[in-house]
């Protein structure tokens, strides 16, 4: 290890211990109070149809974090004690990203009208490690939302890996065969029938053998009739798409940003998430036809894409 190298680290270590010791900090009180548009618009989303939320005015557990995200503007008020720890682990250049853990834990429902306010606690670093995605640290931390001032009512962990990507190939380097793709899907027992199919060209949507229910993304029992016995169906290849984000930052491995990652509505009744090629950024629209495609990532994993129908 060399000298810098290894100050680094110990630079590293001394913030996140100044960090931890910081306790937890309050956040800025959500710009809005818990009301009906936010729970609609999230309840459509989801495509919860549980009427008790807007018939009893509560809001959905899970979107705690919905009510006091800060956006991109976000004032010197809002920064966190994870802000700083984030800034120097991109300095040092561990500039890659991904979520490892996330656990959420609720107190009660909380009521439209009610006002809430974060607040953070950075919980720990822990590194160098080597990971399948490049060295890396896994940053720990805890948000708690106070209702009024003192009262939690939830509560979340969140962890992720901070990592140095691996440096770009040079093109003059590049073998004629594909490198291993750094992101590799979890392939177990439920979703092996998909990855097979899909190396063979078969877009495959689970579903039960007992109903016929199709499910997407594959599980281990049937949501409608809890059937353990599945089979699957091979889907036609089209879709609309339902909704779609475009990933500018942060750098994911083995791709070049920005991309699109698309939500696309099967005629066959379910939605799948998959990237949209072969399309202008600018040219992306909601409901738009698409057709699948698939493209060979290295020499074991061909990913499902979508591309505009007709193109
Ligand atoms: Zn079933």
């Amino acid at each position: 290890m060399t000298g810098s190298a290894k100050n680094a680290d110990e630079e590293l270590r001394e913030l996140a211990a100044k960090q931890v010791a910081l306790g937890e900090v309050r956040g800025a009180p959500a710009a809005d109070p818990v009301n009906v548009p936010m729970i609609r618009h999230w309840l459509a989303a989801m495509g919860d149809e549980n009427p008790v939320y807007l018939e009893q005015g509560l809001a959905p557990p899970t979107m705690a974090q919905v009510w006091t995200m800060p956006g991109l503007s976000r004032g010197p008020k809002e920064r966190s004690p994870v802000d700083d720890m984030m800034t120097a682990l991109n300095g040092h250049g561990y500039t890659g990203v991904v979520a490892t853990n996330c656990e959420q834990t609720y107190h009660r429902y909380v009521r439209v009208g009610e006002l809430l306010t974060p607040a953070t606690r950075f919980s720990g670093l822990a590194g160098p490690k080597r990971t399948a995605l490049g060295v890396g640290y896994f940053a720990t931390w805890h948000i708690t939302w106070y209702s009024g001032d003192d009262e939690p009512v939830a509560e979340m962990m969140f962890r992720v890996l901070k990592f140095r990507p691996p440096q770009k190939t040079e093109p003059q380097e590049q073998a004629a065969e594909l490198p291993p793709y750094p992101l590799q899907p979890a392939v177990n027992q439920d979703t092996a029938f998909f990855w097979d199919g899909a190396g063979q060209g078969e877009l495959r949507i689970q579903s039960c053998a007992d109903c016929g229910e199709l499910r997407h993304p594959p599980g281990p029992l049937c949501p409608r009739c809890r059937s353990a016995e599945r089979t699957h169906r091979v889907a036609s290849g089209t879709g609309t798409l339902f909704s779609y984000v475009v990933h500018h930052h942060p750098p994911v491995p083995g791709r070049e940003t920005p991309f699109v990652v698309g939500v696309v509505e099967l005629p066959e009744g379910v939605r799948i998430v998959g990237n949209v090629v072969d399309c202008p950024i600018e040219e992306v629209r909601i409901g738009m036809p698409l057709r699948v495609t698939y493209r060979r990532m290295d020499d074991r994993l061909v990913l499902p894409m979508w591309a505009p129908e007709g193109r």
